[in-house]
This record gives structure tokens, sequence and C-alpha cells, in this order.
């Protein structure tokens, strides 16, 4: 099958202008011109990008109680103190009924695919979202969330965990194009010894790093509004020590090194830590990547987050949402528009880059997915485009608040007006 579009963008490659795609066996067999080859489907007037990569999100999570979905296309969004956010999330989770978490995994699945999403990292209660994410047409990390400050807490997460990798067979994996991974929650919320044995592990991790003042605080002085927040929980331990004082070393120091590491948020990681979180400074070929979260990164009122300043010193800075309970949508489309409106001077290649072939860098899937290349997997998003020209045709997709009309994964549409094809 050949589809033609007005624009398709490889990423590995300058965008085509009135481009064709062929496709066969669900790979990637052609790119090129719609001067060179009969399209069988013209999609019309449309973008034509790989599929998205979202690489951090909770499918489990849904939006809070009186937060807003409507703001999609703000430029300025509210801002909420993160601590207290945290108080609201566990509000949550304890008020759930049964079956919620699971229901919301499917829900924001489907909301997922219908953003283009083709590839994901979701972080999960011990394997929760795991049977309706291997059954997605999607490719996915799934990594099982290890908390606990106290010893017991930390013993029950990590056996569920384990419980959960163990049920898995080898070769569901496979058929699946899904990985389970582990993901130690935070350093403020877990213990280091769960830290190393996520990293001895050899499974892929996750954490959340470097996300807010106050982690910083109850890592250096174990004093703060985090400390307050784990204490009326009942989960501070006063025999908890930090592996260190700066939320690097829970991932960079020693034989944590030794693992790839998907890093969400990293806003507080110091300026001359950047060069431990380039590929070239992991041991053994691991890999080591920033997940940014642009809106939800604007949502708790940090500081500038330092993407720009990461990207310029070789760091693999990719794209998340972050999950629903903090961010407007799933859409990682939304996240790169909400930043080219705050950011002009990050150019449209690399926004799309980072949307796409970065997050599938980061979760070992590059050589597969993430650009349009011969060989690998016609994994795609569709974008509707204005009627107008532009110079810069990502401008097109990026000044635009047009959907994704469209996702395929593997060469069969999933998802869009050409599901019957
Ligand atoms: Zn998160």
């Amino acid at each position: 099958m050949t589809l033609s579009a007005r624009y398709v963008f490889p990423v590995e490659g300058a965008p085509i202008a009135s481009g064709c795609l062929t496709i066969q066996d669900g790979r990637i067999a052609w790119v090129g011109s719609a001067r060179e080859r009969v399209a069988d489907l013209d999609l019309g007037n449309v973008a034509i990008v790989p599929g998205f990569v979202n690489a951090h999100t909770h499918l489990e999570l849904s939006a809070l109680e009186g937060q807003h979905r409507v703001a999609e296309q703000a430029v300025e969004i509210e801002v909420e103190d993160e601590v207290n956010w945290l108080h609201r999330v566990v509000e949550q989770r304890k008020s759930g009924l049964p079956g919620e978490l699971e229901q919301a995994v499917g829900r924001n699945l489907q909301e997922s695919i219908r953003a283009g999403t083709t590839s994901l990292a979701d972080t999960t209660t011990a394997g929760l979202s795991w049977d309706q994410v291997a059954e997605a047409p999607m490719r996915a990390v799934v990594f099982a969330e290890l908390i606990g400050l106290k010893r017991g807490r930390g013993l029950q997460t990590s056996a569920e965990a384990w419980d959960w990798i163990g049920s898995i067979r080898p070769e569901a994996q496979v058929i699946a194009n899904a990985r389970p991974g582990l993901s130690p929650h935070a350093p403020y919320s877990t213990a280091g010894w769960l830290y190393h044995k996520a990293a001895a592990s050899r499974l892929p991790l996750s954490t959340h790093l470097a996300e807010m003042p106050e982690e910083l605080e109850l890592l250096e002085r174990g004093s703060g509004a985090l400390r307050t927040f784990l204490e009326t929980l009942g989960a501070w331990d006063d025999e908890w020590e930090p592996i260190s004082p700066r939320p690097a070393d829970y991932v960079r120091r020693g034989e944590l090194r030794n693992a790839d590491w998907l890093i969400a948020h990293g806003t507080y990681l110091e300026p001359t830590e950047f060069w431990q979180f380039r590929p070239e400074a992991a041991p053994n070929n691991h890999r080591v990547a920033i997940a940014f979260c642009p809106r939800t990164h604007a949502r708790f009122g940090h500081s500038p987050h330092p993407y720009r300043a990461m990207l310029e010193r070789g760091v693999v800075v990719c794209l998340g949402t972050d999950s629903l309970a903090s961010s407007p949508s799933l859409s990682v489309l939304d996240e790169m528009r909400f930043l080219h409106r705050r950011d002009d001077s990050l150019n449209g290649p690399l926004l799309l880059t980072m949307g796409t072939l970065f997050g599938a860098w980061a979760l070992r899937a590059e050589t597969t997915t993430g650009s349009l290349k011969p060989g690998k997997s016609a994994d795609i998003a569709v974008i509707d485009l204005p009627d107008r020209e532009d110079s810069d045709p990502h401008q097109l997709m990026l000044e635009s608040d047009l959907p994704v009309s469209a996702t395929m994964f593997e060469g069969k549409f999933v998802s869009g007006a050409w599901s019957h094809f």
C-alpha cells in the first residue's frame, strides 16, 4: 500500500512536500516524492509523521476532582503547589472504587492511540496496566513502581513487582511488543536499597528525579514540606538515610549506573551534572535519557526546565505527558505545541525529534520505530494541516490546533478515518 500526503516528515531527513510512503508487511518499504509513485490512498491536506513516543505517563491515573480538561491549547496553566497535589493524588487513590484503575488504563490507552502515540513508557502499580497495554496496538515498556522509605512498605511493593515480572511469559513479550521494567518512584519516597535492587535486576528502569525543591531539601537536610507530607501519611522513617544529598547520585553513582534509566523531569539537576546524563557517559552501552513533561512542569510553577542546556550538552531529552492527574491530555503533539508556543526558538525538526526518535531511543526501540525509514515498522500519526502555506512546514503542524486524524501501528490504521483500510 502506498499513501500520499501534503507532507511526509521522515524525521531523519527533511520534510517531503507531496510525499509518499509505501508499506509492505507492516514495514516501511519506501519514502519519497509523489512524483515517483502512484498512491493507493491520498490522505490529502495532512502531515504523516512517525508515531509519537510518550516517554512518561501513568495510564492508571485519572484527572483529579475539580481539574479542568479544557485548557489543552492554553499558553498559561493554573499553578498548583506540587506537594499539595501529591496529597490530592493519594486521596484520590484511597477513595477509588475496585476496578477504577484498570478502567482508567483502558480509557487512557484509547486516548493515547487517538493522539497518535505508538510507543509509550507507562509507570504502574505492580504491573496493573500490563495486560491491557500488551494487548493494545502499541510498543511499550511497563514499569512497576517500587515505593517506600519504610522497610515493610518497600518489601511489599518490591515483592508485588517481582511477582508480576515472574508471571510474564517471555514469548508473550515478543508478541505483545511490550517489555517489563521497574520504577523506584522517587528519592523522597523510595529507600536507597530499592534503587540498588532495581539496578541489579537488568530490567529497564525509570524514576522521578530532581522534580521539586522540596525533594532537594529533604535529601540535604531531612526536613521540609515533603517530610511533613510523609509524616502525615505515616510513611516517614526516622532511620531513613538518602543515597546522597544530590538526586543525580541515585542513578549515576557506582553500580546504579549499570542500567537503562529513563528519568522523569530532572528539573533541578545541576548544570555541572548534565555531562553524566550524556549517552556516552553511561557504562556498558546502557542508556540514560530525560523525559520532560512540559505542561506538568508548567502546572507546578517550577524554575525553568533546563532542556535546552541539556540538549546542547548532548543529553537525550524526550517528551512525556505525565498522567491526566497533572496534564490536560495524553497527547505528545499537545506537549510539542505547548512548548513551541512558550519557546519558539526551539526549532521544529528538534521538537519533532524529541517527540519521536529520541523517545524511541530511550525505550531501545529506535531501530524499529521513531522515524520513517525503509525497514522500520509502519508506526505513523496523521495530522490535519491548515489551509495555508508556510516556508517551514513544521510550523503548519505546530502553529495549529488541528488534531491527529489517524494512527497506524505496524501498517494497520488503529484509529481514525481510514481504519477500514
Ligand atoms: Zn510521573
